[in-house]
């Protein structure tokens, strides 16, 4: 049974070619330098076609000394051909940049250091991708103050986080983030985290559960005009793609072939769970399979 609002957004999407969020200011989190790209490049390009000037903020891109990083930090560093956090840092902010600004939007970074900067509380990728520490809890409302203190900040606007598909301790901060500003009376949107969801399907379904009565059923948005440039837009992040799309020797074809998978007649679609004002009693549960059979 499809709801309403997917229904109208299905009409919208193929009637005009107008996004359903192409009003509002929208302002799109993203945990590290390349989420929301990999993730939602395409409706970013959409909204910024249509003037809404999106903004791209990247949250855990602080900086730290050298001296205090960890092993793993630096085994994480080696991967990525890197040789410090400075480098680290103003390579991946060049790329982001670049990223950014081929969709279309702005780049914006705040301080907070990455999990793996922080002290001693994530020490291997087990922890990096399980439950996040205790002490951060105050994180979340740090961050959502700050995001709400933004420039750009609108009352009306829209703000996108990840959903948390993968479990990496900073998307699910992200999610807590957009869980706070839900409850402050903001519309978010959660958006399905990338490559997470393309290389391991059960994921979404795992995630789906852990946040079930928190969101409110998938919304899809046609991208079928921009996966060009989200697709071109990956790219840009030299030093993460071949790290990240290690599954993989054809980047764009698998990106495109999960949008088509998640769009079904749609054609190639992103998906965006609403996040809910209060948590409600009912279990939603859906995964990529469920969905295509449900818009089909
Ligand atoms: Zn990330």
């Amino acid at each position: 049974m499809r709801s309403m609002e997917v229904m109208d957004m299905d009409m919208e999407n193929r009637g005009s070619g107008i996004s359903p969020f192409a009003t509002a200011q929208a302002i799109f989190l993203s945990p590290h330098y390349d989420d929301v790209v990999l993730s939602c490049g395409g409706t970013v390009a959409l909204l910024a076609d249509q003037g809404c000037e999106p903004v791209v903020v990247t949250v855990f891109a602080g900086e730290v000394p050298d001296e205090i990083i960890t092993d793993f930090a630096k085994w994480k560093h080696s991967r990525w051909g890197v040789s410090g956090v400075e480098e680290n840092v103003l390579r991946r902010q060049e790329e982001d940049r670049d990223a950014v600004e081929a969709l279309g939007a702005r780049a914006h970074w705040l301080g907070y250091p990455d999990a793996i900067y922080r002290g001693d509380r994530y020490l291997s990728d087990p922890s990096l991708f399980g439950t996040p520490q205790a002490v951060e809890t105050g994180l979340v409302n740090l961050i959502a103050d700050e995001i709400r203190s933004m420039p750009e900040w609108d009352d009306h606007g829209t703000v996108f986080v990840p959903l948390g598909i993968g479990e990496h301790v900073d998307h699910q901060i992200m999610f807590a983030v957009g869980r706070v500003l839900a409850a402050r009376g903001v519309r978010v949107l959660a958006y399905e985290d990338c490559p997470y969801a393309i290389h391991t399907p059960a994921g979404v379904d795992r995630r789906l559960g852990e946040v079930a009565g928190d969101v409110a059923p998938p919304m899809p948005v046609a991208i079928g005009t921009t996966l060009e440039r989200r697709i071109s837009a990956i790219a840009a992040y030299r030093s993460q793609v071949p790290v990240i799309f290690r599954f993989t020797t054809d980047v764009p074809g698998t990106v495109t072939d999960f949008a088509r998978k998640i769009g079904g007649p749609l054609g190639p679609a992103e998906r965006f769970w609403p996040v809910l004002a209060e948590r409600a009693e009912t279990t939603i549960t859906s995964d990529v399979g469920d969905h295509a059979r449900q818009i089909a």
